[in-house]
């Protein structure tokens, strides 16, 4: 996992002073790294009983659909605001950096069903709370929240309160 890491290109100061930002777009362009991150992440789930997959907007839309296609699931997004065009639920939530919301369509997820929800990075946790409180209040099940990379001094997954986490690489310090 040492070496996925050192794919991860760290840009300081990126969006706004003071974050420093993990640029997961040299992993995926690095075909050997991209395979193994997907390999590891179909691996983790190829036991779990999911029925949908759902992506957050934007890059858990790089993975979310690459996992989907591997375990022969059918991929979910879940979007910024005003991007769907059928009807939809939308949460607003906290971000590390500034305020954001999520939307998912009204029929995306029906009630009962097992969702992976995957994004590339966790970090405060307001993001994944709020995609899992979407699913939820669709009626769905979150069966598990996926990360590439968790910021785990951030503590984001006390935000999801329980809910199955996986990252598949951990930093204890920015
Ligand atoms: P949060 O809601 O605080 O867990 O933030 C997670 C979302 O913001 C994810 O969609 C990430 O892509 C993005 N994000 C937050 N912090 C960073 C960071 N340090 N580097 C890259 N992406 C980040």
């Amino acid at each position: 996992m040492e070496a996925l890491k050192q794919k991860i290109r760290n840009v300081p100061d990126f969006p706004i002073p003071g974050i420093n930002f993990k640029d997961v777009t040299t992993l995926f362009k690095d075909p050997a790294a991209f395979r193994m991150a997907v390999d590891r992440f179909v691996q983790e789930y190829a036991d779990k009983s999911i029925d949908i997959v759902a992506g957050i907007e934007a890059r858990g839309f790089i993975l979310a659909p690459v996992l989907a296609y591997h375990m022969g699931k059918g991929i979910v997004p879940l979007r910024k605001p005003g991007k769907l065009p059928a009807e939809t639920r939308r949460i607003e939530f906290k971000l590390e950096y500034g305020t954001d919301a999520l939307e998912l369509h009204l029929d995306a997820v029906q009630p009962g069903d097992r969702v992976l929800i995957v994004d590339d990075l966790l970090a405060t946790g307001g993001t994944a709370a709020a995609a899992c409180q979407l699913v939820e209040d669709a009626g769905g099940v979150v069966a598990g929240v996926g990360f590439l990379i968790e910021l785990s001094f951030l503590e984001g997954r006390r935000r999801l309160d329980g809910r199955p986490v996986f990252s598949l690489l951990e930093y204890d310090s920015d």
